[in-house]
């Protein structure tokens, strides 16, 4: 059996022609169903539904052979455990940091003083303002990160930006791109060993039906 992790949504639905590429079709919608484990047109491959940034975890610690994960949730994970073989190019946007459109970002940097930054991506924000030589007090969020500025909870957010649409709608600005995000494939080490042949077989239909820019 090769189990294939996936997350609701965009990831889902873009890795649909993917799979289609290599022959599979997955049997059931889950925006209909219930189900986490969803059967394929083949008996031998099933997609398991996972959070988005659990997916590593699962492919990592081996509850799925393989899966489809955003750069962002990867960089976060660490990687550890697992084999990165494919760009998918699918789910693209890109990590930015915005601040209230009425605030003076390079001013609140030449200050020296710490800036507070919300934000589900820790890892990244933090190694990016390190980089930057710029002190952060982090503070971790979950969701909503529009909000944080506009309350005076933090000076600036670090969040994936795809229109701009929701920062404009929230009246905030993008002032930084820290690095473009795409969906990668990632397999787990054990895995690619013990069920080579059709892995292998996946990743390379994969890699024939990935769309370039
Ligand atoms: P937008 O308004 O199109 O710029 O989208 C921004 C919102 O969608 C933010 O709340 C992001 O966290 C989320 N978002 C955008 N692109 C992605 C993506 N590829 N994966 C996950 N979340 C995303």
């Amino acid at each position: 059996m090769i189990t294939l992790a996936l997350s609701k949504g965009r990831i889902f639905d873009e890795t649909l022609p993917l799979l289609k590429a290599a022959g599979i079709e997955v049997l059931e919608d889950p925006e209909k169903s219930r189900k986490l484990i969803l059967p394929t047109n083949q008996a031998s491959v099933r997609v398991v539904l996972v959070r988005a940034s659990d997916v590593p975890t699962y492919v990592e610690y081996g509850g799925a052979d393989l899966g489809v994960t955003g750069l962002d949730t990867l960089i976060e994970h660490g990687g550890q455990g697992l084999y990165q073989p494919l760009d998918l190019n699918i789910a693209k946007c890109r990590m930015s940091v915005a601040v209230r459109a009425d605030d003076d970002y390079a001013a609140l940097v030449r200050t020296g003083a710490r800036l507070k930054v919300a934000t589900k991506y820790t890892a990244i924000a933090r190694d990016f303002f390190a980089t930057k030589g710029v002190h952060v007090d982090l503070i971790k969020l979950y969701g909503s990160m529009e909000l944080a500025p506009l309350t005076g909870l933090a000076d600036a957010i670090v969040d994936l930006v795809s229109t701009g649409n929701t920062l404009k709608a929230n009246h905030l600005v993008e002032v930084e791109r820290i690095m473009d995000i795409s969906s990668r494939l990632v397999v787990n080490q054990a895995a690619l060993k013990l069920k080579q042949a059709p892995i292998r077989a996946i990743i390379d239909a994969f890699a024939g039906a990935v769309k370039k820019d």
